[in-house]
């Protein structure tokens, strides 16, 4: 469904490509200089849209890339991204031939998953990064296991472009939470050393994400695998960071008033009663809701939203498919105005907005909704580009 009428016409997001390049060039001025970013685009590129985003990366010289699913790397080669392209979650082996034949690369998630693998009669070596686990127990052979791990070296079936663990605090300051991400870099280094003496090949390597990168800045691996940053965000507003970049969040997420009315004193405001006017009220109702990604739980909880350059708040619950903000003190209100929801203003940034609903903004971004266009606006060029996924 793509009619030129429908543009922006209800809940969308605007992408602006001039910050994800901006971003991505503060992240290289603090990265090694042959240290390569893997841009991390899984989940809808942390909901921004999957195509957009690995389209301007790609433009902007971007190479390599990182997706959770197999389904999403399947949708990034047929609609031509080219480079190297990580899944970094499971693939069911019945699957494992659609990683062939996409040119994609698997994470081989445990010594299990090889052994199974070794079994299996592919078309093809597989194209791989093997995981080590240092500590965070979620996916990869444990770092002590050695043995195991060179058995996954062993295996003829797969083809070992590279070596990867992942750190799970890197963003936190606390003295312990430091001790222990020194610690997986430490077992990560011996578990790789102890490989290459052994006379294998591990590949590129690669260990940090976003937190990893401006936390840990010493470190020189092959990638550096970057998502929240690179969107222009942090994860929240008390995330460590021991290196302060210049980085612009890319996102903005708009709607617009449908409707406006005035209410008394002692009238309610949306499903549950949850809000009764003190006084009169001049309130609209926007198109956008719950089902769009604006966490229900933000109900009732002096939510700022920006329109025609003032800040307001939604009022009772949020429903489905809309909500309603107290436009009172703003004049000249109009049906049709744009309203933001998250943008760059401090009021109304992805971290506040994360931070009031108890989460983080990877969650809040990524889960922003499917129904919602996704639209690049390069500002100094003031092109618009077509809906995607
Ligand atoms: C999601 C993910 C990343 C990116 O993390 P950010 O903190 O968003 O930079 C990197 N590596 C792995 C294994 C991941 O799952």
């Amino acid at each position: 469904m793509k009619e030129n009428h429908l543009e922006k016409n209800r809940a969308w997001i605007e992408i602006d490509g001039n910050h994800l390049e901006n971003n991505i060039n503060e992240l290289k001025k603090i990265i090694p200089q042959n240290v390569k970013i893997m841009a991390v685009v899984k989940a809808n590129a942390y909901g921004h849209g999957l195509l957009l985003i690995a389209k301007k990366l790609s433009e902007i010289g971007i190479a390599d890339f990182a997706v959770a699913t197999l389904e999403e790397g399947i949708y990034l080669r047929q609609h031509h991204i080219k480079g190297n392209i990580l899944i970094l979650g499971f693939t069911q082996f019945h699957d494992l031939e659609y990683v062939i034949k996409y040119d994609l690369i698997q994470t081989i998630v445990d010594y299990d998953y090889s052994e199974k693998i070794r079994k299996l009669d592919l078309s093809e070596k597989l194209k791989c990064h093997i995981k080590i686990d240092t500590g965070m127990n979620r996916l990869g052979e444990k770092y002590s296991h050695l043995d195991r791990l060179y058995k996954i070296y062993e295996n003829e079936k797969l083809n070992i472009l590279g070596t990867f663990s992942h750190l799970c605090v890197a963003d936190s300051s606390e003295k312990e939470d430091i001790v222990f991400t020194k610690n997986q870099i430490f077992r990560f280094d011996n578990c790789v050393r102890a490989i290459k003496e052994k006379g294998y090949d591990t590949g590129k390597l690669h260990l940090q994400s976003s937190y990893g990168v401006i936390n840990y800045k010493g470190l020189h691996y092959d990638y550096v695998r970057v998502g929240i940053l690179m969107y222009g965000i942090n994860s929240s507003a008390q995330s460590y960071q021991l290196t302060r970049l210049n980085l612009k969040p890319v996102l903005s997420l708009k709607a617009r008033v449908t409707s406006i009315h005035s209410i008394d004193r002692n009238e309610l405001v949306s499903y549950g009663r949850t809000y009764i006017a003190t006084e009169h009220r001049k309130i609209a109702s926007v198109s956008i809701g719950y089902a769009d990604g604006i966490p229900r739980n933000l109900s009732n909880k002096n939510m700022n939203v920006k329109i025609k350059g003032n800040y307001c708040h939604v009022i009772g619950r949020i429903c489905m498919d809309q909500l309603l903000i107290d436009i009172s003190d703003i004049s000249n209100v109009k049906v049709g105005d744009e309203v933001t929801f998250i943008g760059e203003e401090k009021e109304i940034a992805a971290t506040e907005v994360a931070d009031k609903a108890g989460t983080i903004t990877n969650e809040l971004l990524s889960r922003l909704g499917s129904r919602l266009e996704r639209i690049v606006i390069e500002k100094s060029k003031s092109s618009i580009s077509g809906k995607t996924k």
